[in-house]
């Protein structure tokens, strides 16, 4: 047999991108909320408390938009250094590690419009400047910016043009003297517009020299709020996020000085999709904030509310609600922090000035990024359903806070590219990487089917509270593998154009790399003995294995969507085999499991480990 080609994280310290499907990291490879620095834990309980001082109190007048109050806050946030951590520190930063501004967006996620608000001014709306700024740029407005003086908001999208935003119409024109630009157009859904200072503002703009001299790409600039020509149009009236601002731009011969071109003509697509990875795995971090924050509601709801003469927390229905929910919370935080642990591994041996080899570094996560964001966008989704659920008719109504949180939750599926464009993404990026052999995937793929069509094999022969687990995840790596291999070889280049194929791969792999995330999470923290509390061992070992056995069974019916789509007749029947073979298993008693996280959690009356 062929030599096993897997990557394996031991070999090199940086995990490659993508590579967990043909490697075995192990709970020491990976970083998980548990190996927090004591900084770490100091930032996450100081935005903790920031988020529930003084951010929840004054919940209603940020719903209702006041702008004052927003921006006290926002100033608040900059004193305490939460405006600040990406920043470099010669522009008044505070320069800290990924992991560290995760923890912020995480912890400040208490109130839905905030966060967003909160995110895409340290995010969309002052990364593009640290990134592509030259000095004058970052000397003018990071300081501002960190400071919270200045708020940003990034104008990409337009009526016409949100998903694929390369098509944007809106033109910037370069005067005869080559001293302005003037800008044409309009742009929508700006968040922060209402209230921001400065934009990232991305139009079509011809290339001045060099081989595509003349053609016309996306470009960044920087605009001022008051710059003749720009105006900011009405509220958008929202389903959710209604404190944040969300307004058209209308750019009418607005004309900015040449020195406001934010990197170089015809790069923009290069900013707005390499700004959109950070975007991605924060939104992820803040969508698992927002879920614990609606489960520890949820959990103290049911502890109080009475039925049938006893605490609802004591049903088993709402028990197995709750478990969930917790099982969610911790899948999510397990796969978020692993991914930005892993970031923050590569960019380690970044040069910090080579803001280009920053850019590789995190681009090469574009996978774990996406589904970061589906991910967890879609967690969230579920655990504010169960807890509205959970909240019975009181839900439904505004006083209580389940309704607001179901209804700030569902934008996280639309922005920072759609949930079906990060599907695509995923998928795309694996089949391109193994392609060009960036990822020995299609090595790894030629050896499991040598292996599956000689036979049966033997399971491997692991101890420990997780034994089973982790030959599921080798049964759903090989399945995942097996899955991919049947949809490339049948469409070949042309898969591209089989969206729903592509979408089940999506799914399958992102399960994978949840279950391995839980998995070995669990391992860690069982091998350690400890967590964060008192019996949180025996707890995310429950959890690891309630959300395996539920992620198999998905896994499973995604692979047989792809095999039913490509093939046919005795293949059909040779590959339906093949697939029972691969995931045959015991289950394990879930409901048991579910009864043991939810008691655990209504004990402590919040989520916890
Ligand atoms: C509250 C809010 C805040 C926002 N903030 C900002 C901001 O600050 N800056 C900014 O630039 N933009 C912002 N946006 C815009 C947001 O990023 C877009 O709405 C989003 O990218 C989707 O674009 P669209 O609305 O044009 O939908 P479309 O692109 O028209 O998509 C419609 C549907 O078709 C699907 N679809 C589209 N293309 C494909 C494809 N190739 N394959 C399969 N399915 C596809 C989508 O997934 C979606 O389900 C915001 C939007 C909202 C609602």
């Amino acid at each position: 047999m062929a030599a096993t080609p897997t990557l394996t994280s031991t070999d090199k310290k940086i995990i490659p991108g993508g590579s967990f499907l043909i490697s075995d990291p192990t709970p020491q490879n990976c970083f998980f909320p548990e190996d927090f620095s004591e900084e770490q834990r100091q930032i996450a309980q100081t935005t903790a408390d920031f988020a529930t001082n003084e951010i929840v109190p004054v919940s209603d007048q940020i719903e209702a938009k006041d702008f004052s109050v927003i921006r006290r806050l926002i100033k608040e946030a900059s004193d305490l250094g939460l405006t600040s951590v990406d920043i470099p520190e010669e522009y008044g930063g505070l320069e800290m590690d990924k992991v560290t501004s995760a923890i912020i967006a995480d912890n400040i996620a208490k109130q839905g419009s905030f966060s967003v608000i909160f995110s895409a001014h340290v995010g969309i709306g002052t990364l593009p400047i640290v990134w592509y700024g030259t000095a004058e740029q970052k000397k003018k407005y990071l300081p501002k910016l960190a400071g919270g003086e200045f708020i940003g908001a990034y104008a990409l999208s337009e009526s016409t043009s949100g998903s694929d935003a390369v098509s944007a119409r809106t033109r910037a024109v370069l005067s005869e003297d080559k001293q302005t630009y003037t800008l044409n157009g309009e742009k929508m859904w700006i968040t922060n517009a209402g209230l921001a200072d400065l934009f990232t503002v991305f139009a079509q703009c011809a290339i001045p020299d060099g081989p595509k001299a003349g053609e016309e790409k996306l470009t960044a600039f920087l605009i001022e709020r008051g710059t003749p020509g720009l105006t900011i149009g009405k509220e958008e009236h929202k389903l959710g996020i209604r404190g944040s601002s969300t307004c058209p731009l209308s750019l009418a011969d607005c004309r900015i000085p040449a020195a406001n071109l934010l990197g170089e003509v015809g790069k923009g697509t290069h900013i707005a999709f390499n700004i959109l990875n950070v975007g991605r795995y924060k939104l992820g971090v803040a969508a698992v904030g927002a879920a614990r924050m609606a489960l520890g509601n949820g959990i103290r709801y049911a502890k109080e509310r009475k039925a049938f003469g006893k605490s609802i927390s004591e049903f088993g229905l709402i028990e197995e609600k709750l478990a969930d929910c917790a099982v969610g919370v911790f899948v999510g935080e397990a796969l978020s922090y692993r991914t930005v642990g892993m970031i923050d591994a590569a960019l380690a041996s970044v040069d910090k000035h080579d803001t280009a080899a920053i850019q590789r570094a995190i681009e090469d996560y574009a996978v774990e990024c996406s589904i970061v964001k589906v991910w967890d966008s879609e967690m969230l989704d579920r655990v504010v359903d169960e807890v509205m659920q959970i909240y019975g008719g009181y839900g439904y109504v505004e006083e209580y806070p389940a309704e607001r949180a179901y209804r700030d939750s569902r934008i996280n599926r639309i922005f920072e590219g759609t949930n079906e464009i990060n599907r695509l993404i995923i998928t795309g990026w694996l089949i391109k990487s193994a392609v060009s052999g960036k990822l020995p995937l299609l090595p790894a793929i030629k050896q499991l089917m040598d292996e599956v069509m000689a036979g049966p094999t033997p399971k491997e022969d692991r101890e420990g509270p997780l034994a089973a687990e982790f030959s599921l995840l080798a049964s759903a790596k090989k399945l995942t593998l097996f899955a991919a291999g049947a949809a490339t070889r049948r469409y070949a280049d042309k898969i591209a154009d089989e969206q729903e194929v592509m979408g089940a791969i999506a799914d399958m792999v992102m399960e994978v790399y949840a279950m391995e995330s839980a998995i070995l999470r669990a391992e860690k923290i069982s091998t350690a003995g400890t967590g964060t509390g008192k019996g949180s061992v025996g707890i995310a070992v429950a959890m690891a294995r309630v959300f395996v056995a539920g992620a198999m069974e998905k896994i499973e019916l995604a692979a047989r969507k792809v095999i039913a789509a490509v093939a046919e007749g005795d293949m059909a029947r040779t590959q339906f085999t093949i697939l029972r073979r691969l995931a045959k298993h015991d289950p394990a008693d879930t409901v048991a499991l579910r009864r043991e996280i939810a008691r655990h959690m209504v004990r402590a009356g919040r989520y916890t480990l």
